[in-house]
């Protein structure tokens, strides 16, 4: 990250309440101390450890999902910062009215173009990091693998349709 570009406290917390809109998650486990452990991670949050652990997720992966989005929400932060000449109040109004900001300079492209770049993986429902996209047998690769074992096991024609509608599947 360059000098210029940490985020400062106010424009987390004014992202952060933004992010008000309530979410409704199915979580699917076999036993009940699992069911604790995703419960009390709505009450005192969650570590990338923990995630990769409740979703069954790999942890570079979970990892590479944050540092996207911290790459999102820096290049964000350093259009409305550009846009507004660095006075806050601007920036604040910048947010809040939701005004359209676009990149302009190489490292708000380059931070918006990394952080945009995803490997779904297919037969799951997280994305890949750039090492285990590149690499046969990586821990994501095998987790689609089984996936995508399962899915022909339930039904050949159920794979098929996730197949079809999947992004990034087959490709
Ligand atoms: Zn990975």
């Amino acid at each position: 990250m360059s000098a210029g570009a940490e985020i400062e406290e106010w424009f987390r917390d004014l992202r952060a309440s933004q992010d008000k809109e309530p979410k409704n998650a199915f979580y699917l486990c076999k036993t009940k101390n699992v069911a604790k452990a995703v419960k009390a991670t709505f009450e005192k949050g969650v570590t990338m450890e923990e995630e990769s652990r409740l979703l069954g997720y790999p942890l570079c992966c979970v990892r590479d999902h944050y540092r996207r989005s911290e790459q999102m929400e820096t290049a964000f932060y350093m259009m409305i910062k550009r846009t507004a000449q660095g006075n806050v109040d601007e920036m604040k109004r910048i947010v809040t009215e939701d005004v359209a900001v676009t990149a302009a300079t190489a490292e708000e492209i380059a931070l918006l173009q990394d952080g945009q770049t995803f490997h779904p993986a297919p037969f799951t429902s997280f994305h890949m990091c750039s090492e285990c996209f590149s690499k046969d047998g990586s821990p994501a690769k095998k987790l689609s693998e089984r996936y995508e074992a399962l899915a022909k096991k339930v039904d050949a024609g159920f794979a098929g349709t996730i197949e079809v509608n999947a992004e990034g599947v087959g490709s």
